[in-house]
């Protein structure tokens, strides 16, 4: 069965002789690969980037270097699939995953979310910097032809929100996404086709960021 999965998904079967130790760790590494890959785009699926927001909370906490997470969702995308098919909707999400992967740095991670919801971490950036790198995104995609058929091409627009890891306190990977979607919601709803970054970093610490901080136990709490 897992070599079945694999060869449908275009992986070269293990290294080594079946059955051998090395075969198996080679056959465990491409699952792994396989479990955290979105297969229509191939960007990191749900589980690996909630595990990768998980990992850049601890390390913002421990160095207080400035990490920033974009919600991204495609504007109006109902009317894509109604107008021209399902199909061609999912020509539309594969090359803004190819937009989205090309237009960052390397030490960034993007990743397919949802339908057509995209999330980035872009580690060690500057909140001077935010909003420059996150127009840049929308404005390339806003740019980008995109062909669904052999005569045709069209072009969409995406929503962003954005919001920093609270430095030097440690969060949820789930309060996190909650407040870049919270942007994500603004941008929707003043207009599509726009950036909205949460304000500040330092003061948009939650209560529940707080607790977190202090770790207050539910016991502790009602000595
Ligand atoms: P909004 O600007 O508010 O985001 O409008 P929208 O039309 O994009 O609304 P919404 O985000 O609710 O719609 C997403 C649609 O994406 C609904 C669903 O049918 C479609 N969808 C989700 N996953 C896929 C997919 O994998 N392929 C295709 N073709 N469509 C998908
Ligand atoms: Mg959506
Ligand atoms: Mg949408």
């Amino acid at each position: 069965m897992a070599l079945q999965l694999l060869r449908q998904a275009g992986h070269a079967p293990p290294e080594g002789t079946p059955g051998t130790q090395m075969w198996l760790q080679s056959l465990i590494d491409a699952l792994v690969e396989l479990s955290s890959r979105d297969a229509l785009t191939g960007l990191a699926n749900r589980r690996s980037f909630d595990l990768a927001l998980a990992r850049e909370i601890d390390r913002v906490a421990r160095s207080g270097e400035p990490t920033l997470l974009l919600a991204l969702d495609i504007d109006h995308f109902k009317r894509v699939n109604d107008s021209w098919g399902h199909a061609a909707g999912d020509l539309v999400i594969k090359a803004t995953a190819a937009v989205l992967a090309e237009t960052v740095r390397p030490m960034d991670l993007v990743a397919r979310v949802g339908g057509e919801e995209f999330g980035i971490i872009l580690p060690n950036c500057p909140p001077a910097f935010g909003e420059t790198v996150a127009e840049r995104i929308r404005r390339k995609l806003e740019r980008t032809p995109i062909a669904i058929g052999p005569t045709r091409e069209i072009r969409v627009t995406v929503s962003i929100g954005g919001a920093y890891a609270p430095q030097w306190v440690r969060s949820t990977a789930a309060l996190w996404m909650e407040r870049a979607d919270l942007q994500l919601y603004r941008a929707k709803s003043s207009g599509r086709n726009l950036v909205c970054l949460e304000p500040s970093a330092v003061s948009t610490v939650s209560a529940e960021e707080k607790n977190l901080l202090f770790a207050v136990s539910p016991t502790q709490e009602h000595e």
